[in-house]
């Protein structure tokens, strides 16, 4: 009886050692990202990184996955072909709530964990063309980004703010961010759109060319249309300081979101749980994986989500008291 009484104990300590979350066969989840010269890459690598150092203890394995950005991200979390995704905020509302590129098709399963970095939607232009403000684009060949960008919606959103006719008025590009920076210096198109952190490998290579450029400005009263009308949508700066060679001698002035990361209600609670649990519990070393992680807060991550938590991020944010 006493040996009974020891056994069933000795099992209830093992049980409530072992972590709930832990899978009995390995799992596997694939984060998308973006191009690998931008910021989702790397961040993609850093949140797997995290996690991954415990696989033994998870029995969970991530793995990073380069993709066209935010809105490939989304309908592939949509789809079940991703498990994570990062996402701009503005993309994650416009697809939750059914907006924009999810007019009438909103994606009901996606889920947010938690935000990363800030991005600023970013102009960079070929010097030589006197492309100073967002009206100077006009009559000038443009990358506006690939259809799986998260950049493309935001071209369309300060041409219109701005009064720019995009079949019209200027000759727009649909090619991917990584594919910009050469493009430009080649002479093949005078601008380019990048929503992004800062720095990044794009921008980097697109300064550091013979062809000299510049960051575009948005004007003040544009910014100002664009935050009154859209929510997702705060003032941002270009930090000229992190690109040696660009020929703007002022941080320029423009609008920005926020990076996410998204997943689907599909996706179970311990997977999602481990990889919230593992960035926030491992937050300085995380914070120094990438420059553009530099101001994070743990509380400022719980900033700027539109879709519902995961009720496996919830059960970290409550269990560390960073949600009640
Ligand atoms: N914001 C971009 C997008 O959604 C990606 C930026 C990056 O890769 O860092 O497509």
């Amino acid at each position: 009886m006493k040996r009974m009484l020891f056994l069933t104990l000795a099992l209830a300590v093992a049980l409530t050692l072992m972590p709930l979350s832990s899978f009995a066969a390995p799992t596997y989840v694939t984060i998308g990202t973006g191009g690998v010269t931008g910021v989702y890459y790397p961040t993609g690598g850093a949140i797997a990184k995290m996690v991954n150092k415990k696989r033994k203890e998870y029995n969970l394995r991530a793995t990073v996955e380069s993709t066209g950005g935010s809105v490939f991200n989304v309908n592939a979390i949509g789809t079940g072909d991703l498990e994570f995704g990062v996402v701009q905020s503005d993309r994650q509302y416009q697809a939750y709530n059914g907006v924009a590129d999810w007019e009438g098709a909103p994606v009901k399963k996606l889920r947010a964990v938690f935000s990363i970095h800030p991005e600023s939607v970013t102009i960079v232009a070929n010097a030589g063309k006197n492309i100073k403000t967002v009206a100077d684009l006009k009559g000038k060949i443009v990358n506006i980004g690939n259809p799986g960008s998260g950049q493309r919606g935001n071209a369309m959103d300060l041409f219109e703010a701005a009064g720019i006719n995009v079949d019209k008025d200027l000759q727009a590009e649909g090619m991917k961010a990584a594919e910009s920076a050469s493009m430009l210096q080649d002479g093949r198109i005078d601008a380019f759109f990048y929503t992004v952190g800062h720095p990044n490998g794009s921008v980097k290579e697109a300064v550091s060319g013979a062809t000299k450029v510049n960051f575009v400005e948005v004007p003040g009263d544009i910014v100002k249309k664009l935050t009154d009308k859209f929510s997702y949508y705060a003032p941002a700066e270009i930090p000229v300081d992190q690109y040696s060679g660009v020929t703007n001698t002022a941080d320029a002035s423009t609008f920005g979101v926020k990076a996410t990361l998204c997943t689907s209600s599909d996706v179970s609670d311990a997977a999602v749980y481990a990889i919230t649990k593992e960035v926030f519990d491992n937050f300085d070393e995380f914070k120094t994986l990438h420059p553009a992680f530099a101001k994070l807060t743990k509380e400022s991550m719980l900033q700027g989500l539109s879709a519902p938590l995961h009720p496996g991020a919830i059960k970290y944010y409550k269990e560390v008291g960073l949600m009640k």
